[in-house]
């Protein structure tokens, strides 16, 4: 951007709250002119989804964090209350600003509000420009042969490799912050007012000694990753008791860091130690499903309100609050799942095997519609994404473009042997269970009365018997799944 004007530049923070590879923001500093910077916080009327509790405390800390982050550098942070139609517009006008500056949201509802935004912008004569912030490459980047979005993971994965990823912007050194008209300081609201953090009650303690929201808090959890968490990632990402993933979600979810420094960052690292090579190429490929959940709902807008495949519209769902309470609050008698589900509860997060296991059994054990797991999830998870949420869950179900076939049904019982042979994992979220053998921490109910007391289990009083039988959930899953042969 190149010329000088008197008039302030904006940029519009969403989802992208880090100063360094932002190319938004590193755009209005290029112009030369002051640049103000604001963010909107709505609750749906927008037509976007309200966020969920979980990630409504991780964007109180997000904008806190970026807030500090733009006054070392010059600037400082201006929330609004939405909607942002009629928010941006204000703050565009009353700043006199010549040009708004934003990176680009890819779901249907995002980006129509966009374009109108945009439009009403650009009627008045300001312009608006508009950058890749948030991925790899952008859903329409990455065609396949025939020139049309790809369905399946693979080749999506292949056509990636094959080609660059943008180098990541610096932070601007200093931005030159200008001087809010008072009308929008008095319209301003500061984060605490913004309702995003629980009060009465304080549900989130778990979750704030879990995690730091904030550029500064994701890079320095990524630098561990790098140094500690990397070696031996392909095999430790699936073992819940081992520290061995990035846990980068949130901070990806909020934009604290980009994907594309992830990949360069990684890239470097395994340039200088090559023995890493397995180990990053798997991790880089999770990057990559991450741009590949966002390609698909970008082209399949549906994918988070409905089965992809119609198949599944006729499936015999069983509406039951009892059971879907007891995986909420994880009591459903399977050990691994419940431990899933209490993480979950009380930080915020759980690992994605753990997720997978844990949204089997509510689809196929309790034949429960995937909608319900997911919007628990989205109220639950503090990197509760469209995206990534969706996919996920329509992936375990076997409903979606990509995903795992309906008849592949996981035994909790086996899944916890195998990922958590020592019954650490269960030991550290289901105390109850802790005095249990290992033979028997999976599957509590076939431990012999004597091993029950000893350890204080009381089965059905302490820690609840199974809610559904394995072997007989798994066959009226399957009956279930067999009804729908035929169906369009
Ligand atoms: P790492 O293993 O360190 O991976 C690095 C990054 O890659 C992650 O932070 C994430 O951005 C991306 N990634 C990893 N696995 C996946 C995946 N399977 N699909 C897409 N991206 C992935 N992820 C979310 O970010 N938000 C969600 O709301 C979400 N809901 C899910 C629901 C279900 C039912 C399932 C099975 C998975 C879901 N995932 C979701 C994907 C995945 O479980 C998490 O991204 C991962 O567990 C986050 O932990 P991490 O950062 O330590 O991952």
């Amino acid at each position: 951007m190149s010329t000088v004007s008197q008039s302030p530049v904006l940029v519009w923070f969403r989802d992208d709250h880090r100063l360094a590879d932002n190319p938004a923001l590193a755009a209005a500093a290029s112009t030369g002119s002051q640049v103000l910077c604001f963010a909107v916080v709505d609750d749906g009327s927008d037509g976007l989804r309200p966020l969920g509790g979980a990630a409504r405390w991780w964007l109180h800390g997000s904008l806190r964090a970026l807030g500090e982050a733009l006054e070392r550098a010059g600037s400082r942070l201006i929330l609004f209350r939405g909607p942002a139609l009629s928010a941006v517009e204000n703050v565009a006008l009353e700043t006199g600003a010549s040009a708004i500056f934003w990176n680009r949201r890819y779901s249907a509802v995002e980006i129509a509000l966009d374009s109108a935004i945009k439009k009403r912008l650009t009627d008045r004569g300001i312009k608006a420009y508009s950058f890749n912030g948030r991925l790899l490459h952008e859903p329409w980047e990455i065609p396949n042969q025939a020139g049309k979005p790809f369905q399946v993971f693979t080749p999506y994965l292949r056509a990636v490799m094959a080609r660059a990823v943008a180098a990541p912007l610096p932070a601007p050194k200093k931005l030159m912050g200008g001087t809010w008209p008072s009308s929008l300081l008095d319209a301003a609201v500061p984060s605490e007012e913004l309702g995003l953090e629980p009060s009465s009650p304080d549900w989130a303690g778990g979750i704030r000694k879990h995690w730091q929201p904030g550029e500064q808090a994701a890079r320095a959890r990524f630098k561990r990753f790098l140094r500690e968490g990397i070696k031996g990632y392909a095999e430790n990402r699936d073992w819940p008791s081992i520290p061995g993933t990035s846990g980068l979600s949130p901070h990806l979810r909020f934009g604290e860091i980009a994907p594309r420094q992830i990949w360069h960052a990684m890239t470097a690292q395994v340039a200088h130690e090559p023995g890493l090579g397995r180990d990053a190429e798997k991790y880089l490929s999770e990057i990559v499903w991450r741009d590949f959940s966002y390609q698909l709902l970008h082209f399949h807008p549906h994918l988070t309100a409905r089965s992809h495949s119609s198949r599944f519209d006729n499936f015999p769902w069983i509406e039951d609050a009892k059971t879907l309470k007891a995986w909420q609050k994880g009591r459903t008698g399977y050990p691994v799942v419940d431990a899933g589900m209490r993480q979950l509860w009380q930080t915020g997060w759980m690992r994605n095997r753990v997720r997978m296991i844990a949204a089997s059994f509510l689809i196929k054990h309790l034949l429960t519609d995937w909608r319900r797991g997911e919007a628990w999830f989205w109220d639950t998870l503090v990197d509760a994404d469209a995206a990534n949420n969706a996919f996920g869950w329509q992936w375990v179900a076997g409903s979606g473009p990509d995903s795992s076939p309906f008849h592949r049904i996981f035994n909790p019982v086996t899944q916890g042997e195998k990922f958590d042979p020592r019954g650490d994992y269960i030991r550290t979220f289901v105390p109850e269970l802790s005095g249990l053998p290992s033979t028997f921490i999976h599957k509590p109910w076939e431990a012999p009365p004597d091993i029950l007391f000893a350890a204080g289990i009381r089965l059905d009083e302490t820690y609840p018997g199974p809610i559904v039988p394995h072997g007989p959930a798994r066959e009226r899953a399957l009956e279930a799944f067999r009804g729908l042969r035929g169906m369009a």
